[in-house]
């Protein structure tokens, strides 16, 4: 930790107040306590004046670093500008508990329909659940589903999940705990799904293919309905993992291409910030054949407006979350798809896919791009030639932090050597994008200039470059101001 950056126990002082209590006018409490249960030393507390809390918390607040402070091109994780007022919107349901029976619900419920009825028409599912909550959440629910399909039909040689390599690192592990077995086929030269792999590796064991379209590697699939066609003429499933979905709003829909179960992240898509574990939302969507299978309860619409809940179902996997899912999540993402309409989100995926492909055409002669083709929501670029002077994607991000970004992706996917995944999403105008593009310039030369400089950075933040395996294992993230207090 640098020195100009202290915690609160270190900034203390004895006999410093923040604020004035009254006198005690009863008996201390410790001489109501038996002795032997008493505490044997004093609480190790901060001391200090109110004006340097205040300002210890202030500026320990302007370090966080969101979209709201600048821009956060953080690949494959769609961190966009989340209008406010979705925000406000929740609160309008703060007098609902969970508990509450139908009858005096049905305006929750009659939303909750809503939007599940929005999101079959932008995805082109026949139904959906709301309450997986998160994506990862959303694919294991998918794959029970799809094992409950083949167990019903007896089909139960049906134990393999295909997975692309460039698959988000959620995909086979989703597959792993819904008690399948993964087997990985290799990408072709051009990011692409290798379709003679596809063909070599289906099988009567093929449960289904999770795929991701667009891909982790930003890129389109442009042969998916040979893809579709390949695995159902096998006899399996296609799984859609729609985190990706912010690329492709109004202009192509999943359920269009063949597949035949799919999640959504809200939270990436739909107007909820994320990071820092939730909450999320990570529905998921099934076609007609499947919708027996969704857990329950299945909020259905009936006669008359009113909305039920149908607990008998019994195909059904079961719950899988309590109540109804993050039920704030939904409400978000219901008010950011009725105030953006159809048109408004085809302009955002537009905007989306845009942006990126400015971003990598602007950058493809400073930095080395594995996949030159149109990119949708994010590109994937690498240092290139920058490594010969022994710079890496780790030198390029921390460079970034000084120049006052939040580093892109790196290391991800995990095919492309050193890579760099760049996801600057809808929101962000030109001159932001030229700002951050001029960064970029910037930390090319410094690279070829200086190298030594970039491996020093970042410069500018408490803590320079962690041993981030050490920091991610084993976290220290108890303090002990000194021997006395372990
Ligand atoms: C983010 C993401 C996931 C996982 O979603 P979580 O909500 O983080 O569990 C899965 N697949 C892809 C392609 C993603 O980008």
């Amino acid at each position: 930790m640098r020195s100009e950056y202290k915690l609160i126990f270190e900034r203390s002082k004895a006999g410093r107040r923040g604020c004035d209590l009254p006198a005690l006018d009863v008996p201390e409490l410790c001489e109501l306590v038996p002795e032997g249960m008493r505490a044997e030393r004093r609480l190790n507390l901060p001391e200090i004046a109110e004006v340097d809390l205040v300002r210890h918390y202030t500026n320990l607040s302007r370090r966080n670093y969101g979209v709201d402070n600048g821009f956060y091109p953080l690949g494959s994780c769609t961190m966009k500008y989340n209008p406010k007022i979705c925000e406000e919107l929740p609160a309008l349901f703060n007098g609902l508990h969970p508990l509450l029976d139908a009858d005096m619900t049905q305006g929750a419920l009659d939303m909750l329909y809503h939007l599940d009825q929005a999101l079959c028409e932008i995805t082109g599912m026949d139904k959906f659940t709301l309450q997986p909550a998160a994506g990862a959440h959303g694919e294991y629910t998918g794959l029970m589903i799809i094992r409950a399909y083949h167990e019903l039909r007896q089909d139960a040689a049906r134990t393999t999940i295909i997975v692309p390599d460039a698959a988000h690192g959620t995909n086979p592990a989703s597959a792993a705990m819904a008690g399948f077995k993964i087997k990985e086929i290799k990408s072709a030269p051009d990011g692409s799904v290798d379709l003679d792999a596809l063909r070599a590796a289906v099988g009567p064991d093929t449960a289904g293919l999770m795929l991701t379209n667009p891909s982790t590697l930003g890129l389109f699939e442009t042969r998916i309905s040979e893809i579709a066609q390949i695995v159902h003429e096998a006899g399996g499933l296609l799984y859609y993992d729609g985190a990706n979905l912010n690329a492709i709003m109004g202009i192509v829909r999943p359920g269009d291409m063949g597949f035949d179960v799919m999640h959504v992240n809200l939270h990436k898509t739909f107007s909820t910030p994320h990071g820092g574990g939730g909450p999320g939302s990570g529905p998921v969507g099934v076609k007609a054949e499947l919708i027996p299978y969704l857990p329950t309860p299945v909020i259905m619409a009936c006669h008359g407006g009113r909305v039920t809940l149908d607990y008998n179902r019994p195909l059904s996997i079961g719950k899988v979350k309590s109540f109804f899912g993050n039920f704030s999540v939904m409400v978000k993402a219901y008010a950011y798809i009725l105030s953006l309409g159809g048109r408004g989100l085809r302009e955002a995926s537009e905007n989306a896919v845009l942006n990126a492909n400015y971003v990598k055409e602007m950058l493809k002669d400073t930095y080395g791009l594995p996949y030159d083709r149109i990119c949708m929501h994010e590109c994937v670029l690498t240092p290139g030639e920058l490594e010969q002077g022994g710079v890496r994607t780790l030198d390029i991000a921390k460079a970034l932090i000084d120049r006052g970004y939040h580093p892109m992706t790196v290391y991800f996917p995990l095919i492309v050597h050193e890579a760099m995944m760049i996801e600057p999403t809808e929101s962000e105008s030109r001159e932001t994008l030229d700002a951050f593009i001029a960064a970029m310039k910037d930390i090319a030369r410094e690279a070829k200039e200086a190298p030594e400089a970039l491996h020093a950075a970042p410069v500018t933040t408490p803590v320079g470059r962690p041993d981030e395996v050490t920091a991610a294992r084993k976290p220290v993230v108890r303090y002990t101001a000194d021997e006395d207090n372990r």
